[in-house]
């Protein structure tokens, strides 16, 4: 394994870029190569304390600050971010591997989210009812919580921390960022942005780390909230650890999202989304389509047609060469990668057809980068856990059944409900699927149904721990809290009297 730098990535605290005396370190790779690029610092428990402090003192600030102002600094940072994108996309690859054009999307969807944001003063007014009794006016003021913790996985280095902050910080939080530990340096890259935008010190922090640093956020009594992404059995540790502590708590987890084909499909269309909803971003993605459960008579052909379009991928680094990019790139670690592997060794001896086999790919002139080919499988038995877990791979399992009934029954199955998607012509079919499926998210011959900045994006069961989902109305609703005011203002010709009874309206 060589290293070419030693850099460190470090925190944000109080406006600054802040080294780490911790000691403690993790590496970031290059996927593409598998160099280590750089290390990024793991927080001990004095630097959690200092950024949540500096926090505190940043939302005594920020939440001064009238609308108005507050809003110049959001449009400043959306002009910044979507002046300036290019440079975070670069870094996005380099640290997580996926092609420059896909970490430009990601980008894209997470700006959407800003652009949300700078309308926040419609979305966090409260409401007024004039003389709800006599002389009596009844209103709500939607507050911010104070300091919010938000706790980002690896596959969406920007969109998903800026499905969160741009939110909280437009309703007057402080946020305290714990980006993954495997590619911590686009949360540093946006808290620059920040401050060149003008946000006040201490409004943005980001505390790089690990266990410790998330244990810190979820034990703080400052901390009033955490928004977490990530892995289901974290996401569950996080919900239950932040409910006992008192705190408001978003946990969203994995994912095992299927495609329900009917007969009556276009399969040319279905064969090109299943090929984009696997395959891209090597699958490491939350929406990603991992089953397509083909109903028979369509499966031969629509396999033939997606083993054929896999043939054409061009594998190899994210950032391509000599301006040529591939479709999809490596794969987050070596770890990440023989885990990948290790589930289609398990669904070949569970008794599956591995059609396209990725394992031991190799991309040349990038023997030690973290490589795994995109992978088609028929017939898993849907007893074996390369069907029930989530691989985050590009591996795209086939299971064929007899009917509708039949799909929908194993999608409402299984314990996650992130994402699913049906392909039909057939109008009543697919309404009768929306009502009659449990998930969170649902497309209708749209195959990664990411709902737009307006709408809220959270899935069912073990895919999200608490009620609210991120962004939209539930991400204004989360990160503020309401207080309803009841009022009288002495009318010089009235006055109350004594009346010790509960107060009645009249
Ligand atoms: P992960 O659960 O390993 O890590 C997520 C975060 O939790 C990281 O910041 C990490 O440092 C922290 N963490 C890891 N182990 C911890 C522990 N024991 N205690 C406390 N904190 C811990 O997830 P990942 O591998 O970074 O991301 C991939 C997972 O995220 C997949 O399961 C994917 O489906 C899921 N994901 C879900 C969504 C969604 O919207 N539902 C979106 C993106 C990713």
């Amino acid at each position: 394994m060589s290293i070419i730098d030693t850099r460190t990535v470090s925190h944000w605290i109080d406006g600054e870029e802040r080294q780490s005396t911790s000691g403690r370190t993790a590496p970031v790779y290059n996927p593409a190569t598998g160099v280590i690029q750089a290390h990024v610092a793991l927080a001990d428990q004095n630097e959690i304390d200092e950024a949540i402090e500096s926090a505190r003192r940043g939302f005594d600030v920020w939440s001064r600050y009238s609308v108005a102002r507050r809003q110049t600094v959001l449009f400043a940072f959306r002009e910044l971010l979507n002046a300036r994108k290019g440079e975070l996309a670069d870094i996005i690859t380099a640290e997580h591997g996926k092609v420059r054009s896909d970490a430009m999307g990601e980008i894209l969807r997470g700006q959407e989210v800003v652009e949300l944001a700078t309308g926040f003063p419609h979305l966090i007014k409260g409401a007024y009812s004039e003389n709800a009794s006599n002389g009596v006016d009844v209103y709500s003021l939607k507050q911010p919580l104070g300091v919010v913790g938000v706790i980002s996985p690896f596959n969406f280095p920007a969109m998903v921390p800026m499905w969160f902050f741009p939110v909280a910080i437009a309703a007057g939080n402080a946020v305290v960022l714990k980006p993954s530990e495997k590619d911590p340096s686009a949360a540093l890259w946006l808290a620059r942005l920040w401050k060149e935008a003008g946000l006040p010190d201490g409004v943005f922090t980001v505390l790089q780390g690990d266990k410790l640093a998330v244990d810190g956020l979820l034990n703080s009594p400052v901390v009033q909230s955490i928004s977490f992404v990530g892995s289901t059995p974290i996401a569950q540790y996080i919900y239950e650890t932040a409910a006992k502590n008192g705190k408001r708590v978003q946990a969203l987890g994995g994912a095992k999202n299927h495609m329900l084909v009917l007969p009556d499909a276009d399969l040319d269309l279905v064969a090109d989304s299943a090929v984009n909803a696997g395959f891209g971003a090597a699958g490491e993605r939350c929406m990603a389509i991992s089953v397509v459960l083909a109903v028979e008579p369509v499966a031969d052909d629509l396999i033939g047609k997606i083993a054929d379009r896999i043939a054409t991928l061009r594998i190899g680094a994210g950032a391509g060469v000599d301006g040529i990019e591939p479709d999809m790139g490596p794969l987050i670690t070596d770890v990440h990668r023989d885990k990948v592997s290790s589930y289609v060794d398990i669904a070949e001896s569970d008794g599956a057809k591995v059609i396209v086999d990725g394992r031991g790919y190799s991309v040349a002139g990038h023997e030690d980068g973290f490589f795994f080919g995109p992978t088609l499988l028929d017939r898993v038995p849907t007893t074996s856990r390369a069907y029930t877990e989530e691989i985050f791979g590009p591996v795209l399992s086939v299971v064929r059944v007899a009917s509708y009934d039949e799909g929908l029954e194993l999608i409402n199955s299984g314990e996650f409900g992130n994402g699913t998607a049906i392909f039909t012509n057939d109008g009543g079919a697919a309404r009768r699927f929306q009502n009659e499926v449990q998930v969170g998210m649902i497309g209708i011959n749209v195959p990664i149904p990411v709902p737009v900045a307006y709408h809220s994006f959270g899935g069912w069961k073990k895919s999200l721990f608490g009620d609210a989902k991120a962004y939209g109305v539930h991400g204004f609703d989360f990160f503020t809290r309401e207080k309803a005011v009841t009022s009288r203002w002495l009318d010089p010709a009235t006055h109350g009297g004594i009346n010790l009874g509960f107060p009645q309206n009249n």
